[in-house]
Formats: C-alpha cells, sequence, structure tokens
C-alpha cells in the first residue's frame, strides 16, 4: 500500500540547463534571477568541481543585466582568498553561466543555525576573514551592498574558510548615484531603507549586524512581521547589546561602533580594520609561525640578557603570533 502510494507521488523534474563540457549535477540554491548548481567538467583525468550560476536570459530586464554585468566584472577582478572566484563565463541563446570556485560547507546562515550561536572566538576568526576580504574590496573600490549570512559561503561543513559570493548588488563606488532599494531588510542599514541614498559604508553596518547574529542567535532587528520590522528599522533608539552571553569589552565595542544608525557616527573602514577586535595583524596564516617565532628568538636572547621587560614584551608578541598559528593547524570544532 505505501509503496503505491509513494509511487503516485510527482517527484519534481530536475531538469538543469545544458552546457558543453559541463554535467550539472544538484542544485544548490537559488535566488532573486538565477539558479545555482555543482557541476563536474567532462574533460579531463579528475572530475573538476565548480557551482555554475544560470541565469534565464528571458527573465533578465535592464537591471538584472546591469547587477549581472557589475557582478562579472567585480569576480573577475578579485583575486582573494575570502572572495568566491569566477573561474569561467559563457552563454547561449537562453543562459548567462558564470562557472566559479565551488563551496561545499553551505552558507553562514545555515552553519548559525545548526549551532544557534557561535563562540567569540570562533566570530573573531570568521569576522577576519570577512574583513580581509571587505579591505580587498575596499582597495578597489567596491562595496558588496548585499553582505548577509546567506551570501557568505564555506569551504567544508569542518574547517570552513569563508568566502564572499553574490555581488550581484555590488556597485563600484563612486559612480555616485541615488541607488535602487536593494539587498535584505533584516542586514540593510537603516539609511539604506529611509533615505534611499546611501555609500560603501552600509556594508559595515551588515558586517554589525552578521557578527551580532554570531553571537545571540538573531539579528538585532528580528521581528515577527514586517510591520514590526519597519517600525524597529524607523525608530532612533539605540541598539541595545544582550547581556547573556557575555562577550569581551573589545567584541561590545565593535558592535557598539558598527551598529551606529547614523553613517558618520558608523565606525570607518580605516579604523574597522584596524580594531582591537578585527585585529587583522593577527589573522591566522602561514606567517604567524614565522613572525611568532622570530618575536621568540629575540625574547630569549633579551631574556639572556637579562633585559626581563623587553623578553616579557617580545614573549607576549610572540604567543600573540602562537595562537593563530595553532589554529590555522588545528582548527577548533564548533
Ligand atoms: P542570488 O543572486 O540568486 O541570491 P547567489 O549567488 O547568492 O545568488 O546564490 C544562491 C545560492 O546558491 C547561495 O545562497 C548558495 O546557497 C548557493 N551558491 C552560490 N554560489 C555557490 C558556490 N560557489 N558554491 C556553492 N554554493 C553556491
Ligand atoms: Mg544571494
Amino acid at each position: 500500500m505505501a509503496a503505491s502510494s509513494r509511487s503516485l507521488k510527482k517527484t519534481p523534474t530536475f531538469n538543469p540547463p545544458r552546457l558543453d563540457d559541463f554535467v550539472l549535477t544538484q542544485k544548490l540554491g537559488s535566488g532573486t534571477y538565477a539558479t545555482v548548481y555543482k557541476a563536474y567538467k567532462k574533460s579531463g583525468e579528475q572530475r573538476e568541481v565548480s557551482a555554475i550560476k544560470c541565469i534565464q536570459k528571458a527573465t533578465l530586464n535592464r537591471t538584472s543585466i546591469e547587477n549581472l554585468l557589475v557582478e562579472i566584472e567585480i569576480l573577475k577582478q578579485i583575486k582573494h582568498e575570502h572572495v568566491v572566484q569566477l573561474l569561467d563565463f559563457r552563454w547561449d541563446n537562453s543562459y548567462i553561466y558564470l562557472i566559479m570556485e565551488y563551496c561545499g560547507g553551505g552558507d553562514l546562515s545555515t552553519f548559525i543555525q545548526a549551532r544557534r550561536i557561535l563562540p567569540e572566538l570562533t566570530v573573531k576568526r570568521f569576522l577576519q576573514q570577512i574583513a580581509s576580504a571587505l579591505q580587498s574590496l575596499h582597495n578597489h573600490n567596491i562595496s558588496h551592498m548585499d553582505l548577509k549570512p546567506q551570501n557568505i559561503l564555506l569551504t567544508t561543513g569542518h574547517h570552513p574558510v569563508l568566502k564572499l559570493a553574490d555581488f550581484g548588488f555590488a556597485q563600484y563606488l563612486g559612480s555616485n548615484q541615488d541607488f535602487a532599494l536593494r539587498g535584505s531588510p533584516l542586514y540593510m542599514a537603516p539609511e539604506m531603507i529611509l533615505q534611499h541614498h546611501y555609500d560603501a559604508k552600509v556594508d559595515l553596518w551588515s558586517v554589525g549586524v552578521i557578527l551580532y547574529e554570531s553571537l545571540f542567535g538573531q539579528p538585532p532587528f528580528a521581528s515577527r512581521s514586517f510591520d514590526e520590522l519597519t517600525e524597529k528599522i524607523k525608530s532612533d533608539y539605540a541598539i541595545q547589546i544582550p547581556v547573556e552571553p557575555s562577550v569581551s569589552s573589545s567584541c561590545r565595542d565593535l558592535l557598539v561602533s558598527l551598529l551606529q544608525r547614523d553613517p558618520l557616527q558608523r565606525i570607518s573602514f580605516e579604523d574597522f580594520f584596524a580594531h582591537q577586535f578585527v585585529d587583522l595583524e593577527h589573522k591566522p596564516s602561514a606567517c604567524c609561525v614565522q613572525k611568532a617565532t622570530l618575536f621568540f628568538t629575540s625574547a630569549v636572547e633579551e631574556d639572556k640578557k637579562g633585559n626581563v621587560a623587553d623578553a616579557i614584551r617580545l614573549y607576549s608578541q610572540a604567543i600573540e603570533y602562537f595562537l593563530p598559528a595553532i589554529y590555522c593547524k588545528h582548527w577548533q570544532d564548533v
């Protein structure tokens, strides 16, 4: 009985577009104007995996075409360990295809939801990766404009590296135009919704919301209805930082500095990159062991000479590099 009733159920047809040289397998996600598939390259010894974003030409209006061209331009320019890389792009009569590096760990939104909240150290390591990507974008005069956990991808489920994705809304700075309303209101800076005139600093607000959500399990404007959300966005009260779970003073300071409704009061990009909690200098990387060893060697020399104060200072500096170096090797389970 059960088997026959099951067989009557209609299974959804999987009908991905066809692209020469590639086999499109499972659907990874879909958004406003595109569907993303996991894909394998047909030729070659190894089955190279990639993610292909397929945009149906028929659905493209002028804005979508502009968004798409912006995304292609940006991804082509940026080669950064924390930005999803564009490997190639193609088109045919029906679709435009963005062939991208594959990120198999899902997105940050799913990662947070599965754990409810993340420990402060994990949040710090994730934030360093996001900040380092933003620094590169900032140097290229580009802002993302739609930063949210769904657009931050993870390379694997276990020891993830974060990558910014979905630049469809991004704009080159300096084009100096009033933009249309973009992105998701939960992560959108208030000035984007209320004044419709804004600049790169909207990305810093969104980083604040992502930081808040990672630490406390929901974004600061979490609401049960759209009206409630609009109320919260329109009001001018300062964002309250929950007392539980308690966070370090540098983390709290950064949250408050990012979640300033007035973009002029919000932390600047330079101060954000230099902030004690972001601490880009000590972002885990291959150089950390080298720097730690240099400080350690100098500390031992000063120690031998009896210069205790200098030795302690140098030992402390060595430790500041050793900790991220250890993190690099043995990524903690979260
Ligand atoms: P949209 O503009 O439609 O939101 P996105 O670029 O955000 O498009 O992609 C939609 C979803 O597809 C993402 O949220 C993610 O789940 C999945 N996805 C996108 N790019 C990749 C990738 N490179 N690797 C793995 N999954 C991806
Ligand atoms: Mg998206």
